[in-house]
């Protein structure tokens, strides 16, 4: 029997929904949400993921602005637009959109990143939080899997949980979130030898490489639930994921579709930090 092909629109759509709702509540009081997303250089596909990140905002009433910066910005100079960041009420949430050009260190712009507007959950106070599992912001992408994991139903506790790829951004952290959710889990990456012995055993099977149709059908057990992270772009120009969709959904319970799941549920994890980050500052302010 062929795979629950998990509608990613509709949780999307339902969560956005919450969001919008908790937004308005908070606009309410005078304290709007407010995400800011600095983009610096020319990079085509970032230029994609910010105009979204803007469009998302107002789908859901969170206030947004965008800054531009040329390519020969300084690391100073943007560090020093963050501080101001930093200070304004008026923004929850602060985005530095990747890639930054190679003469910025990404990590110590990061750093002065104020933690608790630091909505991709990338401040090495907020990962250190997810370890020990204090409640806080959550890495928009693993969120969102765990998101789209409850949503569809899918019992976490006591499963087998393999991720595929240990990135800072995607694989670390889900494995970290799936122990939070009682998972048993294993990481998998490229020194991994014989992977699909480790792959079959997964009731769980996150994939985060970015290598097209990585992961066949005799890498996956059957019933397993299948969410495909990867979205590669090959020579024809289609969005495609880590897993060979066709062949893999014959045999799983249940499987993401690229595009339409994972990438629409990030954005929208996104939304979630802004409006928690500044449910959390109207909170600090009415307690001072
Ligand atoms: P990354 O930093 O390049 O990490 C890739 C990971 O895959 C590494 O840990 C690497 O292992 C592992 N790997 C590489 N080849 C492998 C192989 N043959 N077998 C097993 N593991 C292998 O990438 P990332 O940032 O985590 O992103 C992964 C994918 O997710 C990309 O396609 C990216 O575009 C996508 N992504 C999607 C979203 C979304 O919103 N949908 C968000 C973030 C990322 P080593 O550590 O040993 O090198």
């Amino acid at each position: 029997m062929s795979a629950q092909v998990i509608n990613g629109k509709e949780l999307v759509s339902s969560i956005r929904e919450e969001i919008r709702s908790d937004a308005a509540a908070l606009t309410a009081q005078g304290n709007q949400p407010g995400l800011v997303v600095v983009i610096v250089g020319e990079d085509a596909a970032s230029q994609v993921y910010v105009r979204n990140k803007a469009k998302a905002c107002d789908d859901v009433g969170i206030y947004s602005e965008v800054h531009r910066l040329p390519e020969e910005t300084t690391q100073a100079e943007l560090i020093a637009l963050i501080h101001g960041f930093n200070a304004n009420n008026r923004i929850n949430g602060i985005l530095v959109q990747s890639p930054l050009p190679k003469h910025i260190n990404e990590e110590a712009v990061v750093d002065e990143i104020d933690p608790a507007k630091d909505v991709d959950c990338f401040h090495p106070i907020n990962v250190g939080n997810l370890m020990i599992g204090k409640d806080g912001m959550k890495p928009c992408t693993p969120h969102g899997v765990i998101e789209i994991l409850k949503r569809t139903g899918v019992e976490i506790a006591g499963k087998h949980a393999v991720v595929v790829g240990r990135s800072n951004i995607v694989g670390k952290p889900m494995a970290m979130l799936l122990l939070r959710e009682h998972a048993t889990v294993t990481v998998v990456h490229s020194r991994t030898p014989n992977m699909e012995e480790i792959t079959k055993q997964a009731d769980i099977l996150v994939v985060a490489v970015g290598k097209a149709h990585l992961i066949k059908a005799n890498h996956v057990k059957p019933g397993a639930v299948v969410i495909d992270v990867g979205m590669n772009r090959p020579a024809d120009g289609k969005l495609t994921g880590d897993v060979d969709f066709e062949a893999v959904k014959e045999i799983a319970s249940a499987i993401t579709p690229v595009p339409g799941c994972v990438g629409p549920m990030t954005i929208t994890m996104l939304l979630r930090n802004t409006v928690d980050a500044a449910s959390r500052a109207a909170k600090a302010n009415v307690s001072v």
